[in-house]
């Protein structure tokens, strides 16, 4: 139809544990719309279900979606995923388990579906459309209420085989530690994830050191970044979990050599104050075996799951 905008796109799905989000995305990485919408209370797969399919029927139609050819649809979930039928196999935050979401979606939809685990996606978004753009390889860490990692080596997402993949947050970084939601104790998620930071720094004041954030009755990961400068507390909070993750992300380069190490979720936002300590101090660890990463900030922000869904939705077509 005259002056209507027609081609290809895809359709990418963020399922996440308080929001899903919804982008159109052209096939060169071109943004046409993006919706998100509340997740429904964890356990109830079928209204999960309805949601992704609203959610994704609302996007096409608010976005000419009758002049555009959507070739296929990628969907994150925050768990563990069988990629080849697009079976959820587990996914605590939504209470999902054994949910045979791929094919179920692909028969509302009629067009091909693809699902994976949603930092693995976020790392394809990044690669493709944002901060990992040009790199052959790149490792993405969102550090957020936990801590998710996507490892693309060479192009290829690494450890896809039986739905399990880099999990960076349950590395052991300390004998004994704390509890983690994994079931183990002492995991770098325990240590370094916003969660983890406000858990330390209500102990601090719990066990009586002084601190601004003392009076405050919630307080967030950011507020204790906001307050390092003038809180002593604080700075050995954001110090501890620094600590921790610049090891592990150490240990990662001396291993495996990213070219790009992406640092995203709620927690980058806290900028220089995160990112100049854990840049030097992986440089140290590393720079005498070899050219030390790139350490950036993500950019692609929130959207980064469904762009990368879209990106990988993308990807699997063309094989
Ligand atoms: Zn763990």
């Amino acid at each position: 139809m005259a002056g209507k905008r027609a081609g290809s796109v895809l359709l990418g799905i963020d399922l996440g544990g308080t929001y899903t989000k919804a982008a159109l995305v052209s096939e060169k990485g071109q943004i046409i719309g993006e919706k998100h919408v509340p997740t429904p209370a964890k356990g109830f797969p079928e209204k999960i279900l309805s949601c992704i399919v609203s959610l994704g029927r609302d996007v096409v139609t608010s976005f000419e979606g009758d002049y555009l050819k959507i070739k296929g649809i990628g969907v994150g979930v925050p768990g563990r995923v069988e990629g080849e039928s697009g079976k959820v196999i587990f996914a605590p935050n939504l209470g999902l388990k054994e949910v045979e979401l791929g094919e179920k979606l692909t028969a509302e939809f009629c067009l091909p579906v693809f699902v994976e685990n949603d930092a693995h996606l976020a790392a394809w978004g990044e690669y493709w459309m944002g901060a990992g753009k040009g790199a052959k390889d790149l490792l993405l860490v969102t550090i957020g209420t936990g801590i998710g990692s996507g490892l693309i080596i060479n192009g290829r997402m690494q450890g896809l085989r039986d739905g399990s993949g880099a999990e960076l947050g349950h590395w052991k970084v300390r004998r004994g530690g704390k509890q983690c939601s994994c079931g183990s104790r002492g995991c770098l998620e325990t240590e370094a994830s916003a969660r983890a930071m406000v858990n330390l720094m209500q102990e601090k004041i719990q066990g009586g050191k002084p601190s601004a954030l003392a009076g405050k009755n919630d307080f967030t990961a950011e507020d204790i970044f906001n307050a390092v400068e003038k809180d002593p507390v604080a700075r050995r909070v954001v110090d501890n979990a620094i600590y921790f993750l610049a090891n592990a992300l150490s240990n990662v380069t001396l291993l495996v050599w990213p070219e790009r190490i992406i640092i995203g979720g709620g927690v980058s936002a806290a900028g220089d104050k995160l990112m100049k300590p854990l840049t030097k101090i992986i440089n140290d660890r590393v720079k005498s075996f070899g050219e030390p990463p790139r350490v950036v900030r993500a950019q692609l922000g929130k959207m980064s799951g469904a762009i990368g869904a879209a990106a990988y939705a993308s990807r699997c077509l063309e094989k």
